[in-house]
């Protein structure tokens, strides 16, 4: 295990006057705090002997059920008993690998994909190989191929680990066309497939995606969570498993935890049970949809030519492509000198690609800051440019990341 080469930028990145597009924290001042208090309170008045008590590692029965009903959301049919509640849905991405990796296997996941998943893979000895995407999504031929050159060379790949809607970092989406084909070849191949999807119910326009899950059963595990339509902190996620993986799911999670936070997982389910939750999940679209609009239209107005990005349709994150010869990790300390900082594109990726790309997030500060940030980036990487296009390098005698170690909230 070892982490994130970016960690040591997040202590700097969190000081007031930077502007940080680096962080993918959910922006929780949202939610009526006042309501989640005196639902709190009165949880543990009336429930106190049950949500300050043990639990099962599988999960509160009346949460699992309610979890089914926000899955339907997204066309999932599904039943309580093959949902196991976990300590956000990082814990459930950990319990899968436990069960399924061995060192030395292959994990297959997109291009970038979200950093966490590399280091719980990483942590089992499992190698990841990436399959490239474009403005659609995984493209399933090279998916296909990919499966096919690890079977000749005697590594078959175990699971494809995918976030396939307003994807972290990337913030593309898999288009609706390409899902069942993509679930086509996975099975085909034989290969478990691992949907990961946080993100599913922040669209921003129309209606939510069908998630792969609801047209293949018996061929995904899907992970779900709390923590971007509720609050991370109440760490509350779930895995949703054919019951045969489901009873393994339990037994790795009775080894590493016991049991979960019956008071989280109470708090949770009545929540959803007494609280106007879809309109508060249409306030949170709101204020993404502006933060995004905001990003967008900054990086449309500043941005010099050659830079692209992509256009999320949810989420919370833009991935940036710079120009040639330009250097996003060689880049970061000239840009929070100027005051503004986002995560370099190498680290979702286990193969050192990436120079190029960085992943912009839009959740957490307020608009105007947003933009003021993007304008900013938009001048350092002027800068570079100039430097390049002078010098053929973009090297600086004096640059040096910052040191002091810090959290990475991705
Ligand atoms: N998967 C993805 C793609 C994520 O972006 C995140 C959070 N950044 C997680 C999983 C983990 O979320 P949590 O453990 O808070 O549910």
């Amino acid at each position: 295990m070892v982490a994130s080469e970016v960690r040591a930028l997040f202590a700097v990145a969190a000081r007031p006057e930077i502007v940080s597009l680096a962080g993918g924290m959910p922006n929780v001042s949202a939610l009526p705090m006042d309501a989640v208090a005196a639902m709190m309170a009165d949880l543990v008045t009336e429930r106190g002997s049950v949500a300050l008590q043990y639990g099962s590692a599988q999960g509160d029965p009346s949460l699992r059920e309610t979890i089914c009903t926000v899955m339907a959301e997204e066309g999932i049919d599904a039943h309580p008993d093959d949902v196991v509640v976990t300590v956000g849905s990082q814990q459930a991405l950990d319990l899968v690998a436990r069960v399924f990796l061995d060192p030395g296997d292959t994990v297959v996941t997109e291009g970038p994909t979200y950093v966490t998943a590399l280091g719980t893979f990483a942590a089992y000895q499992a190698r990841a190989v990436h399959v490239d995407m474009d403005e659609l999504g995984v493209l399933p031929e090279a998916l296909a191929e990919t499966f096919a050159r690890l079977e000749r060379a005697g590594r078959k790949a175990k699971l494809f680990y995918t976030v396939p809607t307003f994807q972290n970092p990337a913030g593309v989406t898999l288009a609706a066309e390409r899902r069942l084909r993509v679930l086509e070849v996975c099975r085909r191949a034989g290969v478990l497939v691992l949907e990961d999807n946080p993100y599913g119910l922040l669209h921003l326009e129309g209606e939510p995606m069908r998630a792969l899950r609801a047209d293949a059963p018996a061929d995904v595990v899907y992970l779900g969570s709390f923590s971007k339509t509720l609050a991370p902190g109440l760490r509350v996620g779930w895995a949703l498993a054919p019951s045969a993986v489901r009873d393994k799911l339990v037994l790795a999670a009775e080894s590493a935890m016991l049991s979960h936070s019956a008071f989280a997982q109470l708090a949770v389910d009545r929540y959803l049970r007494t609280q106007p939750w879809q309109e508060q999940l249409k306030a949170f679209r709101e204020m993404y949809r502006e933060r995004r609009d905001a990003m967008l239209n900054a990086l449309q107005e500043h941005m010099p030519a050659g830079v692209s990005w992509t256009r999320p349709g949810g989420g919370f994150f833009v991935w940036v492509t710079l120009p040639e010869g330009l250097d996003s990790k060689a880049m970061l300390p000239r840009a929070v000198q100027n005051r503004v900082a986002y995560v370099p594109g190498t680290g979702f990726y286990a193969d050192g690609a990436g120079q190029r790309a960085m992943r912009l997030s839009y959740c957490y500060p307020p608009p105007e800051r947003i933009a003021e940030g993007v304008r900013t980036l938009a001048g350092v990487i002027r800068g570079e440019l100039e430097l390049w296009e002078t010098f053929g390098t973009t090297a600086h005698p004096h640059s040096r990341g910052p040191q002091t170690p810090g959290p990475d909230h991705s």
